[in-house]
């Protein structure tokens, strides 16, 4: 097939995808765009980065880990709090279908918040993740088993009852291979929980390459409801819930769309007491936006769950 910038080969379904938004900066040196497939309908970053670049982008510290947190002082301590209670509401409609005891994986833990808030709760918790100093950190403050590396080289020698990507399919190579390795991990009944940015939502409608969400290159998939329904399926995963609504993410679009130093990533750097309490100001004047746009379903996040078909 021949390749150019407005045409591409599907890395899901191998068919045709076409030019969606051509970015007009350059990152790690390439100018890449997204595009989308006509037949699975996924979106994906185009070209997709190179190992070299992967290996760039997730160099130095990508999560705010807790330690760092820690020396950060009361501010960064009570901004995580706030946050922790956010993740908790993330999370509730996953933790409503388990009973206490039972096991969780979340794959791609990065700072291990949401793992340790679920083994708090009375939760069985195991996480992988990459970076094998963060899941050192995660087991000796939290007690949670890591497994180091990529979900396809794992040998887990045993199930779960749910497994968790959250915000984490849109940054891996095969999110498809990754779905199909989770289901069968999963105990009869189990579900999986997903987060992932919404491509069909009004905020990538208005922000377009600013939008926050949308991280290319960072982001090697852009999903929406019915691409990811269509990849999850091929598995024998149903949708038993979804809402574009995320407490944690939504408004959060809006308030770091405006303005690059109003990333999270960017306000770390500093802790300017003024420019956190602009972006969570911002988040507050957001919210009649992220009513209306969850109402009319086009929020800017993807929170599903989904459950394996029962083979009998
Ligand atoms: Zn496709």
């Amino acid at each position: 097939m021949t390749l150019s910038r407005k045409t591409s080969q599907c890395p899901v379904c191998r068919r045709t995808g076409h030019l969606i938004l051509d970015l007009q900066d350059e990152s790690y040196g390439t100018r890449f765009a997204l595009h989308a497939c006509t037949a699975c309908k996924v979106g994906y970053t185009y070209p997709c980065p190179t190992d070299e670049e992967l290996r760039k982008i997730y160099s130095g510290e990508y999560w705010a880990r807790e330690t760092t947190l820690e020396k950060r002082g009361g501010l960064a301590r009570r901004i995580q709090s706030f946050n922790n209670i956010r993740l908790a509401m993330m999370i509730r409609p996953l933790v409503n279908k388990l009973d206490p005891g039972m096991s969780i994986l979340e794959v791609g833990c990065g700072s291990g918040h949401l793992a340790a808030y679920l083994s708090k709760c009375g939760f069985e918790v195991e996480v992988t993740d990459i970076d094998e100093s963060i899941l050192e950190e995660i087991d000796t403050r939290h007690a949670i088993k890591g497994y180091c590396g990529d979900l396809t080289q794992i040998d887990f020698m045993r199930n779960y009852h749910a497994v968790i990507f959250n915000n984490v399919l849109e940054h891996l190579p095969s999110p498809g291979r990754a779905l199909e390795i989770a289901a069968g991990l999963l105990h009869e009944n189990g579900v999986i929980f997903i987060e992932v940015p919404n491509i069909n939502s009004y905020q990538f409608k208005v922000f377009k390459a600013h939008w926050f969400h949308l991280v290319i290159p960072q982001h090697l998939y852009h999903f929406s409801a019915e691409a990811l329904d269509t990849l999850a399926s091929r598995f024998s995963l149903h949708r038993i819930w979804q809402s574009t609504f995320s407490p944690k993410t939504s408004a959060a679009g809006y308030a770091a769309s405006l303005s690059p130093v109003l990333q999270p990533a960017n306000l770390r750097k500093n802790w300017s007491k003024a420019m956190i309490f602009i972006y969570l100001g911002l988040q507050v004047m957001a919210l009649p936006l992220v009513g209306l746009e969850t109402v009319l379903g086009r929020g800017a996040v993807l929170r599903v769950l989904y459950q394996k078909k029962r083979t009998d």
